[in-house]
């Protein structure tokens, strides 16, 4: 098959579907999931049957609110009982062909089963986003994504499937990374937010300039918020002289669910995939779309384990309006994760919140470290950041800036600011960072 390379849709049908069509295929897609679910799924059967509801009730997408929850902690409990896969999934063994499992970053590492046909629709999808930020067959690209377990990993099929020329970096030693980048002049790659920043800086300390030695054109970020800060994404792309696009995925569903256009304004969610709903962050309440609340997904299509009503753990927004790049499907705006959010003065204030203030700073080296603690019975933050070499400021006026800075743009002052010299932080780790220490002593595991 040979797609036409001007053209700017991967299918084009499917993308720039009216919304009622788009909403019609959805709604004849959930009522087969959840009917599949109810009928294959152990977990399913027993908690649509304690709720009192049944795969008949479906008759709108809004039925799907009469439908329980279920969340990271009913995938634990459920994993491994009954069966290897247990009992959210719903198709035997045999028909799954690969299994992604979570970091198991805040508990045990869950997994994500797919069929042979949940892979491959898995990998399309991941070709229209490639698609979107305008790879074509010419495009050498380097995915620099962990390879091992990791849902992220298979994503570089999607590419391969496009016709581009892949380069399956993994999670090579910079070095390494940056003799691939200088020998075989990539024109694409993807990696996380602060690793394409700091592969940047370690480009430039190791003497190549980036926008001369290197070949790249687009850089693709997922895993870390950065990529939808507009000051970071900036920052990486001043490095770089290239487009930073960002991505949204799950380990629970595909590498990439959603990912930015030319117009950067929020990520387009495949949303002949996922039924996205907002519920209020305390009571579930669902919310109408534009407000902001926590993201529950349904996936529509993703048979070996069906997700219904899955409650994600991050904050956002869907935006259903027309996107000027003619993509139908909304665009989710993501604030943060769930856990990550805290409360200070009645103000809820995200890590992402804080980065995008320390990145507009021409003073400091961008690189930052959030505490957050308790005191008084109330919760405080702390930043600690690294001055830029070169600045003359004193470090009590560079830390009177920096929370003057953050008192106006999120509303309430830090506790205190810590100011490292440049390279002072240990945050710089490869490919992901840990950049918030919560302090507090309350249990955040759901
Ligand atoms: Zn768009």
């Amino acid at each position: 098959m040979s797609r036409d390379i001007n053209n700017k849709y991967w299918n084009e049908e499917l993308e720039t579907l009216p919304r009622e069509e788009l909403e019609k295929r959805q709604l004849e897609d959930l009522k087969e999931i959840v009917k599949f679910a109810y009928d294959n799924a152990p977990y399913y059967k027993r908690s649509f049957d304690e709720a009192g509801v049944k795969p008949e009730d479906i008759k709108t997408l809004k039925d799907i609110e009469k439908f329980p929850f279920i969340n990271k902690k009913t995938q634990r409990d459920t994993q491994g009982v009954g069966s290897f896969l247990g009992e959210l999934a719903a198709v035997p063994e045999e028909d799954v062909v690969f299994i992604s499992t979570s970091s198991g970053s805040t508990g045990v590492p869950t997994m994500s089963p797919f069929t042979k046909k949940d892979f491959d629709e898995f990998q399309d999808t991941e070709s229209r986003w490639f698609w979107q930020i305008g790879m074509r067959p010419n495009d050498r690209y380097v995915h620099a994504l962990n390879f091992s377990l990791y849902v992220g990993g298979p994503d570089v099929i999607g590419a391969q499937n496009l016709g581009a020329l892949c380069i399956w970096g993994g999670t090579l030693p910079s070095e390494r990374l940056l003799f691939i980048l200088k020998t075989y002049q990539p024109t694409v790659i993807w990696t996380s937010p602060s690793y394409a920043w700091q592969l940047g800086e370690k480009a430039l300390k190791a003497g190549y300039d980036p926008k001369k030695d290197f070949n790249i054109k687009k850089i693709i970020v997922a895993g870390e918020l950065g990529g939808s800060i507009d000051a970071t994404r900036k920052a990486i792309e001043d490095i770089w002289g290239a487009e930073v696009f960002d991505f949204y995925g799950l380990s629970d569903i595909f590498g990439a669910c959603a990912a930015q256009c030319d117009y950067h304004d929020g990520l387009h969610i495949a949303e002949n995939h996922i039924l996205v709903e907002t519920v209020d962050i305390h009571t579930g309440e669902v919310l109408e779309p534009g407000q902001t609340g926590e993201l529950v997904f349904t996936t529509l299509r993703k048979h070996a384990r069906p997700l219904i009503r899955f409650k994600t753990g991050d904050i956002g927004r869907i935006d259903i309006t027309p996107c000027k790049c003619g993509r139908t499907h909304g665009r989710i705006h993501i604030l943060g994760r769930k856990d990550d959010m805290f409360i200070v003065s009645a103000v809820n204030v995200f890590p992402s919140d804080i980065e995008a203030v320390i990145r507009e700073q021409s003073d400091l080296t961008g690189e930052y470290l959030i505490r957050i603690f308790e005191k008084d019975f109330t919760s405080k933050y702390a930043v600690e950041v690294e001055k830029a070499t070169g600045v003359d400021k004193d470090d009590d006026t560079v830390a009177a800036e920096v929370s003057a800075a953050l008192k106006a743009r999120i509303g309430v002052k830090p506790a205190r600011v810590v100011i490292h010299p440049d390279g002072g932080l240990n945050t710089r780790s490869e490919h992901k960072s840990r950049r918030v220490i919560d302090e507090r002593n309350i249990d955040y595991s759901i």
